[in-house]
């Protein structure tokens, strides 16, 4: 386990953290999906989702990519501690009961880019690496740059 500090981000100290898992996590993604909300789903390579938090009664966003977990954002340490053992808690009992679950293959559909737009905060303060928001939201749209690379998107999670 590990933080990853959230690129250019500089107004106050935010992270993700980084959990390595001991097998590919992508042939559980279909079932994963079904106790989830799906934000953004690449079948055979990627899943997003949002998470609830009974520890710190936040919401999260998580990504699994193959072997890797990363959920954004945190503050700390210890608030990643808490979340980290209970998000694994959580996909290793969903995992266990997989049987039991209908596997969702189905693609999500990709929002427009101005609907996109419209959850963004519209600041343009270039944290993602973007120029504006408009041309984050355009590359989203393309699946060029991922979501988590907007801060201030990860901030108002709650609301999507
Ligand atoms: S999408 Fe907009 S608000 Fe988000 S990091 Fe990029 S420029 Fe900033």
């Amino acid at each position: 386990m590990k933080l990853e500090p959230v690129e250019c981000y500089t107004k106050e100290a935010v992270y993700r953290a980084v959990f390595e898992s001991n097998f590919d996590l992508v042939p559980f993604i279909p079932y994963i999906r079904t106790q989830t909300k799906t934000l953004i789903y690449e079948p055979q390579s990627m899943l997003i989702f949002k998470w609830g938090s009974l520890n710190t009664k936040k919401n999260y966003q998580v990504a699994l990519r193959n072997k890797e977990i990363k959920i954004g954002l945190v503050e700390d340490r210890t608030e990643r501690q808490k979340i980290g053992e209970e998000l694994l808690e959580f996909l290793t009992q969903l995992i266990s009961k997989k049987e039991t679950l209908s596997p969702s293959c189905e693609p999500v559909k990709r929002p427009p880019v101005l609907e996109i737009y419209k959850h963004l905060p519209k600041t343009n303060c270039k944290a993602c690496g973007e120029e504006t928001c408009l041309a984050f939201a355009t590359k989203l749209n393309l699946l060029e740059v991922e979501l988590e690379n907007c801060p201030e998107i990860l901030k108002n999670i709650e609301n999507l």
